[in-house]
């Protein structure tokens, strides 16, 4: 502590970069212990990057808080919001650029394994971010002593001492976390893939806002009989909802019923949610994507075989390659790549859909015959995908009738609150469609020098831009209609990956499939960290497989 004082003062008034001077070096605190991480070069460059390391025996978080994992995730989860919500408290302007700037990696409403605090029996470590103090790039010493010694030390006392705490608040986080993750494990057992409870929140308030909608406005959902089940939760007992069983499943309802918003909610059922959310308990197998058309998208090596055959000019759709997808085959190509990567529930909404890929109705079938369409439309594979690959597929619906011929299940949005339409479909006594099989998909071998992520010999760059584009190498990786990429961090961490698989997987041998079980259990068994391409990170974000390959394919030139 007195070290750093010393530092400080010495270097008072010299230029900016005398403060390269406490470049990786740590400093003894009375509680912590302080290291700088990464020098920030000038006042306006990305901001210094500090850690904190407190013993548990001033921390004194208790046993129970962190005794698992979902529970330690949580429990990491709590503090970074407390240490985000209070460091725009303590961060203030003290001279040019971010000078004086305090602010940690900024979490969204779910809950995710994240590189900025970890805990165990022994340190709780926090890593965050500030901006160290100059005027006309000239050190401001007191500042940063204030900044240091006040500032610093106090809003790591208030938000990471358990002490200083609200332990109600704190129980009710890690409590809702396990209960939702305990839901999710659940829900295969019980041949569901979804459940949505009682009282959930599903609209938010705006399409760029993922808090609740206003609860004056949103009408809670509530699950209709015939679908009903209770589960028992281990912290807060029984809850009631919708479960939403496995197989072919349509959401109809007429326009603006809230079909979306409740698939919406379902593709967000991957991730756990904080207290208050509205969707804490709507909670969805883990292996559920999102399945749009995206036409322009690069597709490379994909066998679309099973959707599309006998192009015209006999183009092979075993080994299928383009640089601008249409509707069609951009949709189809995503289906494939999701079985590849090991996808257990396909969510589709006819709003971003290709309608000849996902309909061809009886007059159209006459008009063309089945040998001069090369599309075969998803309605014709959906059971089988279901038959022979067991997975479901959760559809909305509104325009066409088509999809009822092939649905275990239809739910009727009305009001904004589901319905159980089954039976009635039933008795309308609509012709089923044939089964059929759904086909064999070829294996893929991705080369190695496709993948180089150095942007010029000897310099690798991979890093997320948003949640809109990866920057990897010399290549712009569009990743906008990934829907289910929500952090920044996760897009960070993925591009992080991408580097990982290079530089130690690829070795044109192992298969698509084979990397991804491999990243897999690397990310399971390590965290996310083990991927990153610097030393402790703080901005990185646990990703899902199904995501990580849906960046890897939209790889331009792979
Ligand atoms: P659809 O897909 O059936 O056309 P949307 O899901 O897009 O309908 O919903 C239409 C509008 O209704 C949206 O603006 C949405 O925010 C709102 N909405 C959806 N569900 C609810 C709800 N439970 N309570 C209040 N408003 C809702
Ligand atoms: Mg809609």
């Amino acid at each position: 502590m007195q070290r750093l004082k010393e530092i400080l003062r010495k270097i008072d008034h010299r230029g900016y970069s005398a403060y390269q001077e406490l470049k990786k070096r740590q400093f003894q605190f009375s509680t912590f212990e302080l290291f700088f991480d990464h020098i920030q070069k000038d006042p306006f460059a990305p901001a210094t990057k500090i850690r904190v390391r407190i013993p548990q025996d001033i921390a004194k978080f208790p046993g129970w808080t962190f005794k698992n994992r979902i529970r330690r995730v949580a429990l990491e989860d709590f503090l970074l919001r407390e240490l985000n919500t209070r460091s725009h408290r303590f961060s203030k302007k003290r001279g040019e650029g971010k000078s004086g700037a305090i602010f940690s990696y900024q979490p969204s409403q779910r809950v995710l394994e994240r590189s900025a605090i970890h805990i165990d029996e022994k340190f709780l470590e926090a890593r965050f971010f500030i901006g160290l103090p100059s005027r006309g790039r000239r050190i401001l010493g007191n500042e940063a002593e204030a900044m240091v010694f006040y500032d610093i030390s106090r809003l790591i006392r208030y938000s990471l001492f358990y002490e200083n705490l609200v332990e109600r608040d704190l129980e009710r986080h890690i409590k809702t976390i396990e209960d939702a993750e305990y839901l999710r494990n659940r829900l295969n057992e019980l041949g569901l893939v979804c459940f949505v409870a009682n009282g959930s929140i599903l609209p938010r308030r705006s399409g760029v806002d993922d808090h609740p909608m206003d609860s004056k406005k949103a009408i809670p959902f509530i699950a209709p009989k015939e679908l009903e089940s209770t589960i028992e939760l281990p912290n807060y007992g029984a809850i009631k909802g919708m479960g939403i069983p496995e197989g072919v499943v349509l959401i109809i309802g007429g326009g603006f019923h809230g079909k979306s918003t409740l698939l919406r909610a379902i593709q967000d059922g991957i991730y756990n949610h904080i207290p208050g959310d509205g969707r804490e308990f709507v909670v969805t197998v883990k292996q559920a994507i999102k399945i749009r058309a995206e036409d322009g998208r690069s597709i490379v090596g994909v066998d679309i075989s099973p959707f599309i055959s006998n192009l015209p000019q006999k183009v092979d759709t075993r080994n299928f390659t383009t640089e601008n997808a249409s509707g069609s085959t951009s949709q189809a190509a995503n289906i494939i790549e999701a079985i590849e990567a090991g996808a257990k529930l396909l969510l589709i909404d006819e709003d971003t859909s290709a309608t000849n890929f996902m309909i061809r109705d009886s007059k159209m079938r006459s008009l063309v015959p089945d040998d001069l369409e090369p599309i075969t439309p998803f309605i014709d594979k959906v059971r089988p995908l279901f038959n022979d690959y067991h997975i479901s597929t959760i559809l909305v619906t509104g325009g066409s009738g088509e999809y009822l011929k092939v649905a275990d299940s239809v739910i009727c949005m009305q009001n904004y609150l589901p319905k159980d339409f089954t039976a009635r479909v039933k008795k309308l006594g609509i012709e089923e469609r044939g089964e059929g099989k759904f086909g064999l998909i070829r294996s893929r071998i991705p080369l190695k020098s496709s993948l180089n992520p150095e942007k010029r010999p000897g310099k690798t760059q991979a890093k997320a831009k948003g949640l809109k584009k990866v920057i990897f190498g010399p290549r712009e990786i569009d990743i906008s209609q990934v829907e289910q990429i929500v952090e920044l961090g996760q897009s960070d961490a993925i591009a992080n990956a991408l580097v990982y698989i290079y530089r130690r997987l690829m070795d044109d041998k192992k298969t698509m499939s084979q990397i991804y079980k491999i990243v897999e259990h690397e990310l399971v068994e390590k965290g996310v960290e083990s991927f990153s391409t610097h030393p402790k990170p703080a901005h990185l974000a646990e990703f899902r497989i199904l995501d990580f390959a849906f960046t890897l394919n939209r790889i331009r030139g792979l």
